[in-house]
């Protein structure tokens, strides 16, 4: 017999025959001879419509009050479906994510888990029920309810499945899989059957946007096989799973786009110890989370340095900038948000070469200019206009030999 999670998103709780089909999934699975939880996202953009709701009344809603407004949707939508698993016979409870023992840090809006307690959970597999547990919330060491940030059932989902030390983690959405490519941007993008935890954190950090970053990261390092798969058509999708070393990894498996971000430079600064040091401390210290970074060479003693941020950082990050301007000697401080990432990544690339060679010579024979680099082992971002990024991807899955045939 083996242990199920199976985590619902949003479309897939959407209304209430989406609630009665997951209801029926789940029996199904139960009925197949396993054991199953059930952590489920908000109804639809219910989530958006709390936030929205909240603007109405403050711009700056304490974080404490927003996370208990938060935490409704999850828990309409966990009542809901243990109704419609009654209404087949098929004995259930719901759980809060408090309930679900799930301990968090006091940071509101975006807590980490530090333990889950699932002892509740346990017993009520034990007692033949099916725990069905509102994703995205835990209560924290201060007792106080929190968020795990957005897209966060995710995390829940990953987290109960090492806690129960479950066979599989199923993240159930409206899409079949992983593809090689954003199918919106590329009609050919393939379904991949397999992608390792590493390949799935640099998609997951590039702008795939099937999977939370936190919860891929979560899964590698409890090692929770993920399954993700369509709550509409039920087939199987793309399993996540640890690199199989016997195997010959693709050289690429797959390109992701991101237009989420811009750019700021901070021109002229001294090339002396501790000029870049002091600047990324002070980000640090006003919570931006900065991605890429590129420092030119210095002429004359003087250097450009440049980073991205997410779109939603921008002014708090140009802001702080100005602020330390001065401190640095820096002559100026620029931003740009019409860029654009394209990325290409996969495990096979470490013993390939020719890959980035490939990669800027598609992007240049089709009039694309690059304007930063970054790599990992097994990834190359280029940075790009922002309108370029569609043609980008396109060109890039085709000299790759990803388009289906
Ligand atoms: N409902 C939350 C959100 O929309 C959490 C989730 O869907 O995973 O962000
Ligand atoms: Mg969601």
């Amino acid at each position: 017999m083996a242990l199920v999670v199976q985590k619902y998103g949003g479309t897939s709780v959407g209304d209430a025959e989406r609630i009665r089909a997951v209801a029926e999934h789940v029996a199904r699975t139960r009925q197949a001879g396993n054991e199953v939880v059930v952590v489920v996202s908000a109804m639809g953009k219910f989530t958006d419509d709390l936030i929205r709701l909240a603007g109405e009344i403050s711009q700056t809603p304490p974080p404490r009050e927003l996370d208990m407004l938060l935490t409704a949707g999850e828990r309409i939508s966990m009542a809901l479906v243990s109704m419609a698993l009654a209404q087949l016979n098929v004995e259930s409870a719901s759980f809060t994510g408090s309930q679900a023992g799930i301990i968090t840090d006091t940071d509101h809006t975006r807590a980490k888990i530090l333990e889950i307690h699932p002892d509740r959970i346990r017993a009520a597999l034990d007692a033949g029920l099916v725990p069905v547990i509102a994703g995205f919330q835990g209560v924290s060491v201060e007792q106080n309810i929190t968020t795990l940030g957005r897209g966060g059932s995710d995390v829940t989902a990953v987290a109960i499945a090492s806690a129960l030390n479950a066979d599989v983690c199923e993240i159930y959405t409206d899409v079949t899989g992983v593809f090689s490519a954003d199918p919106r941007v590329v009609t050919k993008a393939r379904r991949l059957a397999k992608v390792s935890f590493d390949e799935m954190m640099e998609m997951a950090a590039t702008g795939g946007r099937v999977l939370m970053l936190r919860s891929v990261e979560f899964a590698r390092r409890h090692g929770v096989p993920l399954h993700v798969r369509s709550s509409f058509t039920w087939e199987p999708g793309t399993w996540i799973v640890e690199e199989d070393p016997t195997m010959e990894e693709a050289v690429v498996a797959a390109i992701t786009d991101d237009t989420s971000e811009a750019k700021i430079t901070v021109g002229g600064v001294p090339d002396r110890p501790g000029v870049a040091a002091q600047l990324f401390r002070e980000l640090a210290n006003q919570g931006i989370n900065v991605d890429m970074i590129v420092q030119n060479t210095g002429t004359n003693g003087m250097t450009d340095i440049s980073f991205t941020v997410a779109k939603t950082d921008l002014v708090a990050a140009r802001d702080c900038c100005i602020e330390v301007k001065d401190q640095l000697g820096a002559a100026e401080v620029t931003s740009d948000d019409g860029i654009g990432r394209v990325s290409i990544i996969g495990a096979g690339m470490k013993s390939s070469p020719g890959v980035t060679a490939l990669m800027f010579e598609t992007l240049s024979n089709n009039g694309i200019n690059i304007e930063m680099i970054s790599t990992s082992s097994i990834r190359i971002s280029c940075v790009v206009r922002a309108e370029r990024v569609g043609d980008a991807v396109r060109f890039l899955h085709t000299a790759f030999g990803l388009d289906a045939a």
